[in-house]
C-alpha cells in the first residue's frame, strides 16, 4: 500500500496537524491500495498562509516567466505519465491502458492548451481614453472529484499559474495519489515555494474550511451540484468568486432519419468510456419513433460487445465505478427504471457474470423510458443508457432541454442538421456525432451545471480580476 500521509505546503511536505487516516479502495479488488490524511481546518490555515505569502511575489512576475515555467512543467509532466497512469488507475478503476492515453494525457492537455493560450493572451485593452487590465484574482481554493482527476486539477492549475495566482488544491479522497506525483512534478519544475499548496482530506473538513476561509479569493470545484452549492454556501460570507463545474443529464439528441449504425457508435462511446463516470456522458438518448426499434438494436449490440474487467488488465475494455456508494446508486436506478416500466434490453442489476468482488457494473440498456422515470433525470454515472422516443422534432428539442443541468449536449444525425439545432440547446458543450470537447475551448455548464468556465484563454480569463484604469496620461 502507498502511503502519501504529508501534505504538501510552503514548498515542504509536512505532517498534518491532526488529521486522521484514511485509507483508498481499489475499486476493481476492494482492497486498500493507498493511505492519506484527511487534512484539518489548521492545515488549511497553513496552506492559505503560505500562498498568501507567496502571492506577493508570484503575481508580480512577469508573463515570459509564466511561459517558462509552464514549459518546464510539460516537460516533468511527460516524464511521470506512467506513474500518473498507474495511480490513477488504481485508484479510481480506469483501465490502465486508458488511464495513459487518455486521462494522464487530459491533464497534460490543460498546461499545453493554456500554454498556447498564455503567449496569445491579451493582459489589457484600451476603451476609450481608459485601460482595463487583466490581474491575478490572488488565492484560489481548488476542489476537484475523483472521476477525470488529472483533467479536472490540471483544469484549474494550469490557467491559475498562467494568470498568477497561488493556491490550495484538495483533490478527491477516492484519488489522491495522482495529486501528490502533480504536487512532486511542481517542484520539480520550480514552482516557487508556496505558489502551489495541496491539502488532502474530504469534503466536511477540508473542503468547508477552503471555501469559507477568509484569505482565499476564490474557489474552484468540480463535483457533484449537491457539494457545489455546500461550497457557494460557505463561500458566500465572504463574497469570494466562486467557479463551479457540476453535474450533467446530457441528452444524446438522434435526428429522424439518422444513419445509426454510423452515427450511434462515436457517442455511445461516451456512455461507455471511463465506465460512464463523465460529467458529459450523453446517456439519455431522444429517438424518432420510427427508428426506435433500430436504435435499440444498435445500442443493444454496442453494450453486449463490450467487455468488463480488472483496471490492472491491458485491452479495450470498461473498468470498475470508482466504489461502492456509486455502484449502489447506480444499481438503484436500473432497479428504478425497471420498477418504474421500463424495458430491460440488456445488462441489469448485479455484477457481470462470473464476479463476486469489485464495483463492475454491466452494460445496460433500458428503453421505453420516458420523461417522469428518475433515470431520465438523475445523473446516474454509469454505463448505462436510456431510450426515449419523440414523435415530433420541436418536442424532442423541448425533450433534450428538459433537464436542471446544461453541461453537454449531443445531436447525432446529419451535421447539417445538427448545426440548426445545436443553438437550441441549452448546454456549454454541443457535440456533433461526437462526445467530446476540443482543446482550448471554454467548458462549463449552463443551469445548474455550473458557472464560470476552464480551458484556453477563458479559463485564464476566469481565474482573473478585471481593472479600469481612468486618467492615465495618454
Ligand atoms: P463530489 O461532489 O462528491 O466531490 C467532489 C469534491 O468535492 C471532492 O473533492 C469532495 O471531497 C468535495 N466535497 C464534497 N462535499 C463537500 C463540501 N460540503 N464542501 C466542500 N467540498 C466538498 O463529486 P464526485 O463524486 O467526486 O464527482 C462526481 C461529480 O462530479 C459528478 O456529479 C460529475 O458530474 C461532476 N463532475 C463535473 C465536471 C464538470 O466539469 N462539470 C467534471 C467532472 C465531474
Amino acid at each position: 500500500m502507498k502511503s502519501y500521509l504529508k501534505h504538501y505546503i510552503d514548498g515542504q511536505w509536512v505532517d498534518s496537524e491532526g488529521g486522521a487516516r484514511h485509507e483508498v479502495i481499489d475499486p476493481s479488488t476492494e482492497q486498500p491500495v493507498s493511505e492519506i490524511t484527511l487534512g484539518t481546518a489548521a492545515d488549511v490555515d497553513k496552506a492559505v498562509a503560505a500562498a498568501k505569502k507567496a502571492f506577493r511575489s508570484y503575481s508580480q512576475t512577469s508573463v515570459d516567466e509564466r511561459i517558462a515555467l509552464l514549459e518546464r512543467i510539460i516537460e516533468e509532466y511527460k516524464a511521470r505519465i506512467p506513474d500518473l497512469a498507474a495511480a490513477t488507475s488504481e485508484e479510481m478503476g480506469a483501465p490502465i491502458g486508458f488511464a495513459q492515453m487518455a486521462q494522464a494525457p487530459a491533464g497534460l492537455g490543460y498546461f499545453m492548451g493554456t500554454l498556447a493560450a498564455l503567449k496569445e493572451f491579451k493582459f489589457e485593452q484600451r476603451v476609450g481614453k481608459n485601460r482595463v487590465v487583466h490581474e491575478p484574482v490572488g488565492v484560489v481554493g481548488m476542489i476537484t472529484p475523483w472521476n477525470w482527476p488529472l483533467n479536472q486539477i490540471c483544469a484549474k492549475v494550469a490557467p491559475a499559474l498562467a494568470a498568477g495566482d497561488t493556491m490550495v488544491l484538495k483533490p478527491s479522497e477516492e484519488a489522491p495519489g495522482n495529486a501528490v506525483i502533480l504536487a512532486e512534478i511542481l517542484d520539480k519544475a520550480g514552482v516557487p515555494a508556496g505558489v502551489f499548496n495541496l491539502v488532502n482530506g474530504d469534503g466536511p473538513g477540508v473542503g468547508a474550511a477552503i471555501s469559507s476561509h477568509k484569505d482565499v479569493d476564490m474557489v474552484s470545484f468540480t463535483g457533484s451540484t449537491r457539494a457545489g452549492i455546500a461550497v457557494a454556501q460557505a463561500a458566500a460570507p465572504t463574497v469570494k468568486r466562486v467557479h463551479q463545474e457540476l453535474g450533467g443529464k446530457a441528452p444524446n439528441l438522434v435526428l429522424k432519419g439518422a444513419n445509426l449504425p454510423e452515427v450511434l457508435p462515436p457517442t455511445i462511446a461516451g456512455v461507455l468510456a471511463n465506465s460512464g463516470q463523465s460529467c458529459i456522458a450523453p446517456t439519455r438518448l431522444l429517438v424518432h419513433e420510427s427508428q426506435v426499434a433500430d436504435a435499440t438494436d444498435v445500442v443493444k449490440g454496442i453494450m453486449e460487445a463490450t467487455q468488463v474487467a480488472e483496471a490492472s488488465t491491458m485491452g479495450a475494455h470498461i473498468g470498475p465505478v470508482v466504489n461502492k456508494a456509486q455502484y449502489e446508486k447506480i444499481q438503484g436506478l436500473i432497479q428504478s427504471a425497471i420498477d418504474e416500466g421500463a424495458t430491460l434490453v440488456t445488462g441489469g442489476t448485479g455484477r457481470p457474470d462470473g464476479r463476486n468482488a469489485g464495483f463492475f457494473v454491466k452494460p445496460t440498456l433500458l428503453a421505453d423510458v420516458t420523461p417522469d422515470m428518475r433515470i431520465y433525470r438523475e445523473e446516474t454515472f454509469g454505463p448505462v443508457a436510456t431510450i426515449t422516443k419523440y414523435t415530433d422534432a420541436d418536442d424532442a428539442i423541448e425533450m433534450a432541454n428538459d433537464t436542471v443541468y446544461g453541461l453537454s449536449a449531443t445531436i447525432s444525425g446529419d451535421p447539417a442538421e445538427a448545426a440548426k439545432v445545436a443553438p437550441k440547446l441549452r448546454a456549454g458543450l454541443v457535440t456533433i456525432n461526437a462526445w467530446s470537447g476540443g482543446g482550448g475551448t471554454p467548458f462549463g455548464g449552463y443551469k445548474q451545471s455550473g458557472n464560470g468556465r476552464e480551458g484556453g484563454k477563458y479559463g485564464i480569463a476566469d481565474f482573473m480580476e478585471l481593472k479600469t484604469i481612468v486618467g492615465e496620461p495618454a
